[in-house]
């Protein structure tokens, strides 16, 4: 039984029990006996009722959350046009399937996909369920338009947990260890990370390019896939110049060029796609994420000549598109727009940069400041050194949480502290978080 909860969520950070609670800690011993043991949870409150950027646990206490279900609330937890879209769809009705009988919102959700990617080219759209199903249906459209195999990938790159995306993913534990063999002709090649290779983006992209050329062939090449800024890799930001040296290289060779911005598009980073910031146009744009206020939906939008080239029934999947996701992504599509929440990204950037710049002449811990609009983080180093410090980074986490404030850790070493908050946090509650932040790092070693 699930007890339904009416009281209103608070505005504020308040923490009223230790925490995890007892009611918390009640349902973590029911989860153990039937949830796979395959599945962690990083701050293991039980939820029961959001609003805005504060969610409250069972036991009453009021979280803030600065990690938006890792920048899938980018809208805000329980906006009401989401609210209201997608509760009229669930009356009207819920399912069909769209390869069986169409309905309109999946057709108007691929006109507002077309619209908004980057590019005025004719351009068309499929719908799944997730990003990692998204990419790989990207790596199949390209391998088809352009009957080559190999596909280029980054270090640091995450693109998901499927068995395919999994090859595409950088990092071996927790996302591949023994669950292997892995899909073929995927090849990873070096990324632009500034903190740790100093580079400039001209030097890392010819680095990159060398590599591909040597070591795979141009003209087997059928995608360069690549996050416009890595998320679960480490927030990394590739220097100016790497993006378009790639962009180039990709339309000289034939090769089609795939933005995942399922993490940082739908004006996380203060634009609608990361990719803007350095005017790059992509083939292909994979999206989930912020795309649905929740909802589980994911698309590829790309180059109509490419995207049409599959053969009839080639693309399709039995909840691809589901109408009440369809709903929930067009409400969270108007909402982002009507509210300017592009330019709230941007405020939030300034605030979070000078919380964090500030803290970071104070200590030796924090060793790169980076991110753009909501999507900032800072990479822990041993004092005086580049050399991770993940440690560091729990500790923080661990404060955080026992402070009542979600704050995610990622990177490839573990030590890079990332903040996503929704894009409709309060000055007040950003200032607080950042506050909690600052504690945290100064009690951490
Ligand atoms: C989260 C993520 C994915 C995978 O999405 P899922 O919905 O978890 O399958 C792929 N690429 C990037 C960049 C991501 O951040």
């Amino acid at each position: 039984m699930v007890s339904s909860i009416e009281s209103a969520v608070g505005t504020e950070r308040k923490v009223v029990t230790e925490i995890p609670g007892p009611k918390s800690r009640a349902l973590h011993e029911r989860r153990k006996a039937v949830v796979s043991a395959g599945l962690t949870n990083g701050f293991p409150v039980y939820i029961e009722r959001a609003d805005g950027a504060i969610v409250r646990d069972v036991d009453g206490n009021q979280i803030l959350d600065l990690g938006s279900g890792i920048a899938v609330t980018t809208v805000g937890h329980a906006v009401p046009e989401v609210i209201d879209a997608v509760s009229a769809q669930v009356a009207a009705f819920t399912h069909t399937c769209f390869m069986v009988t169409p309905y309109e919102s999946y057709v108007a959700v691929c006109e507002e996909l077309a619209a908004l990617t980057p590019g005025t080219h004719e351009k068309t759209s499929a719908l799944f369920n997730s990003g990692s199903e998204a990419v790989e249906n990207a790596v199949k459209i390209a391998r088809l338009a352009t009957g080559r195999q190999a596909i280029i990938v980054f270090d640091h790159a995450y693109h998901g947990r499927t068995n395919l995306t999994m090859a595409l993913t950088a990092k071996n534990m927790p996302y591949k260890d023994h669950f292997g063999p892995f899909a073929p002709e995927i090849y990873r090649v070096s990324m632009s990370y500034p903190f740790l290779d100093g580079l400039s983006g001209a030097e890392a992209a010819e680095r990159a390019i060398k590599e591909i050329e040597v070591q795979v062939g141009a003209s087997n090449v059928a995608a360069l896939l690549i996050e416009p800024i890595q998320g679960e890799g480490g927030f990394i930001v590739p220097a100016e110049g790497f993006l378009p040296a790639l962009s180039e290289w990709t339309t000289k060779n034939g090769v089609v060029f795939i933005a995942d911005e399922i993490q940082s598009g739908f004006c996380r980073t203060g634009d609608w796609f990361a990719v803007n910031h350095e005017n790059v146009i992509p083939d292909i744009v994979t999206m989930a994420k912020g795309l649905a206020g929740g909802m589980p939906l994911a698309a590829v939008t790309g180059r109509a000549e490419l995207m049409n080239k599959v053969h009839e029934g080639g693309l399709g999947g039995t909840y691809g598109g589901n109408p009440v996701a369809a709903a929930a992504a067009l409400a969270t599509i108007n909402t982002l727009r009507d509210r300017n929440l592009v330019a709230r990204a941007r405020e939030i950037e300034a605030i979070i940069m000078k919380g964090l710049r500030t803290l970071q002449q104070d200590v030796a811990i924090i060793g790169d400041v980076r991110g753009r609009g909501a999507m900032i983080a800072f990479e822990l180093v041993e004092p005086g050194t580049k050399n991770p410090n993940a440690a560091a980074a729990k500790s923080i986490v661990s404060y955080c949480n026992q402070n009542g404030v979600i704050a995610l850790a990622c990177g490839t070493y573990g030590n890079v502290i990332r903040l996503l908050p929704p894009l409709v946090i309060t000055d007040d509650q950003l200032l607080d978080g950042l506050n909690v932040l600052a504690s945290a790092v100064r009690q951490a070693r």
